[in-house]
């Protein structure tokens, strides 16, 4: 593996974000929502689940469950069934009725929009506060590290890091803040297009050139595995 100096990841940096932008001008997530409640509801859902799959139950479980006090009160076996073809559904639905009942008891059953606050909710790692926190509310607390961005940002050299939390550390220092959310969302899509899992395009990729193309390492912590998500 080859460590990059700052002033060549500075470099990586800027070109990444550069190609992003061009290529995703204006991402949002493909989760759906129209309240931070729902984005946090399907957050919490997208774990280790696509995407499509959680917009295909949400328009029904956001119906039963408009807002944190519906839920709060909910059995949880009702909601375990509900959100069963999500997968883990038994951890998902401890952490939603948890995060339900802390809402109403410390924040008046309003999603709260620092990331201090959110992360007292059962379930709520940075991960899923840095997305809820930018995509409901546009606060660039942090910067989501999923398996994409870890991905995508070590074969570029950006990182060296193994954890999603030590891997947020480096990139918050080398993308402006005002850019954080949407990294997270270019990244994301630009895992699925061209630096994929496997066989990344590297032949297709603008960024080519300039990527040195350092194999992830096998060891690495699951970007999904921390706190309970
Ligand atoms: S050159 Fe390859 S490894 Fe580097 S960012 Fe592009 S697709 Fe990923």
């Amino acid at each position: 593996m080859k460590t990059l100096t700052n002033e060549q990841r500075v470099s990586i940096a800027e070109k990444t974000l550069a190609e992003l932008k061009r290529r995703y001008p204006a991402p949002e997530t493909n989760l759906r929502a129209d309240t931070p409640w729902q984005l946090l509801f399907a957050t919490v859902l997208s774990a280790q689940c696509t995407d499509a799959r959680v917009n295909s139950l949400t328009p029904e479980l956001f119906r039963r469950w408009p807002t944190p006090q519906a839920l709060a009160d909910t059995p949880p076996e009702t909601l375990e069934e509900a959100i069963r073809p999500t997968g883990f559904y038994r951890n998902k639905a401890r952490n939603l009725l948890g995060a339900a009942r802390r809402l109403c008891e410390a924040y008046g059953g309003e999603v709260p929009n620092t990331l201090e606050e959110l992360l007292t909710l059962p379930g709520v790692a940075r991960k899923t506060a840095n997305c809820v926190l930018y995509g409901a509310f546009g606060i660039n607390a942090g910067l989501a590290v999923d398996t994409h961005v870890r991905r995508i940002s070590y074969r570029l050299g950006l990182t060296d890091e193994r954890t999603p939390e030590a891997v947020e550390q480096d990139l918050m220092r080398l993308f402006p803040r005002s850019e954080w959310g949407g990294v997270n969302h270019r990244m994301v899509l630009f895992g699925r297009d061209v630096c994929r899992a496997r066989r990344p395009d590297c032949e297709n990729c603008a960024l080519a050139a300039a990527c040195p193309k350092r194999e992830p390492p096998k060891d690495a912590a699951p970007a999904r595995k921390t706190k309970k998500e």
